[in-house]
């Protein structure tokens, strides 16, 4: 046979790489995790079956600094204490909405929300009401939440990212364009640019295959939003927190009008907010425009967000978050290679993407021609070999990600 002699983690590749979309490791598994997890702590997850598993997804990534991470839990256990629901101005949600502000830097007001897709509509509203115009730029493969008017239907079907698939019905108010084309902005603008309100991005698109923006991109986009009266919105609820304190805004000195975030403020809880400047910001504060809600700036939800930003400021993860990604990148690609596998490992070391295939990923669409149905069942490959992926999805780096965990993930797939 052919794969006779071979080990065992290289017959289970070759099944794998044979096997139909949706067999027993794709989302179905997946999906099933709530009943297959018993526990998880640091970046391990343990199973009901006594299995332990090195964690690269992190709940999509909000679990950036690991599961359970001590001073988080206990900030929030004391504010369930104290009472969980306030409905008014915290002490905490002021110490919360001080620390973001420093971290971020460019900006002076803060509202939070539960979700990222909510703190999104916000920023949606802010622009809509500050420019008395209705249609907003998105662009291919950035996601942007779950409600209706930011889903679109990728090309197979399935909810996710902005693809150049099917549209949902009503997405009229959304004009999509090509990720890294400053060319096509400015023609859309030259176009429609009286009837825009907000351009919004992922600064870096993460969740659908990670490439940066190409050099001068967001300085471009940037200046044509200038020129229009443009609101520009950076959505980092993925990014932020995540590659840096400051954002896409530091990476790149970009500094957009308004920003978003979620995920890593606050330690796997539910917690997003948005960010900007007063004068935008200000529009909730006269009443022109709401957007509040029960559960926003709970105690409880702020006090994630103190512990989690603060431990972040003083003891800042980002060095060794990168080295630890170059490292596990580049064993990946070893392994890919050892195998005699097309595996491409691309994108950022704190959060990067597995495909198939020999094309450059230098935008969307060339991401979206390779095979990414074959990485999905190689992530079924992978788990069995006790590390804990996303079919088709990004991996997520964390702090809570050390040496241990690096040999762990390496040495398994041995
Ligand atoms: N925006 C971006 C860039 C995201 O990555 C996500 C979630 O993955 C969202 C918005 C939506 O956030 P949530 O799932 O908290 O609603």
């Amino acid at each position: 046979e052919e794969s006779q002699g071979a080990s065992r983690s290289e017959e289970l590749c070759r099944r794998a790489l044979n096997r139909t979309p949706g067999g027993v490791h794709s989302n179905v598994r997946l999906a099933g995790s709530r009943e297959f997890i018993r526990s998880a702590r640091g970046a391990w997850l343990y199973s009901v079956d006594g299995r332990d598993y090195v964690d690269y997804l992190l709940g999509q990534g909000p679990n950036f600094l690991g599961h359970a991470p001590g001073q988080v839990v206990e900030a929030v256990s004391d504010a369930c204490r104290n009472g969980v629901i306030f409905g008014g101005q915290h002490e905490l949600e002021v110490r919360a909405a001080e620390l973001v502000c420093e971290a971020v830097g460019w900006a002076d007001m803060i509202r939070f929300s539960m979700t990222g897709t909510e703190a999104v509509q916000a920023a949606f509203r802010l622009a809509r009401a500050a420019t008395g115009r209705t249609k907003v730029i998105r662009f291919e493969g950035h996601y942007h939440g779950w409600l209706d008017n930011v889903l679109l239907a990728n090309r197979d079907g399935r909810w996710g990212p902005a693809s150049n698939g099917q549209l949902a019905a009503h997405l009229d108010d959304f004009v999509l364009l090509p990720w890294n084309d400053l060319d096509e902005v400015a023609a859309a603008l030259a176009r429609d640019g009286e009837e825009i309100a907000a351009v919004v991005m992922e600064p870096i698109m993460i969740n659908a295959g990670v490439i940066e923006p190409k050099p001068g991109f967001l300085q471009g986009v940037r200046r044509l939003c200038d020129d229009y009266g443009i609101v520009l919105i950076f959505d980092e609820v993925i990014s932020g927190f995540r590659l840096g304190l400051d954002g896409a805004a530091g990476r790149y000195g970009v500094t957009p009008d308004l920003a978003t975030y979620g995920k890593a403020i606050a330690g796997g809880f539910p917690v997003a907010a948005l960010v900007g400047g007063e004068e935008l910001m200000d529009l909730f504060g006269t009443g022109e425009v709401n957007h509040s809600g029960t559960f926003n700036s709970s105690v409880m939800a702020t006090a994630a967000v103190v512990a989690s930003v603060s431990s972040l400021i003083d003891d800042p993860p980002y060095e060794r978050v990168a080295q630890h990604g170059k490292e596990l990148m580049n064993g990946l690609q070893d392994i890919g290679a050892g195998y005699g596998l097309p595996l491409r490992v691309v994108g950022l070391p704190q959060a990067f993407h597995v495909s198939f295939g020999d094309a450059e990923v230098t935008d969307y669409r060339t991401l979206q021609q390779l095979d990414l149905a074959r990485y999905e069942d190689l992530a079924g490959t992978l788990i069995d070999h006790g590390l804990w992926v996303a079919g088709r999805g990004v991996w997520y780096v964390s702090a809570a990600h050390g040496q241990k965990e690096l040999d762990a993930a390496l040495t398994r797939f041995d």
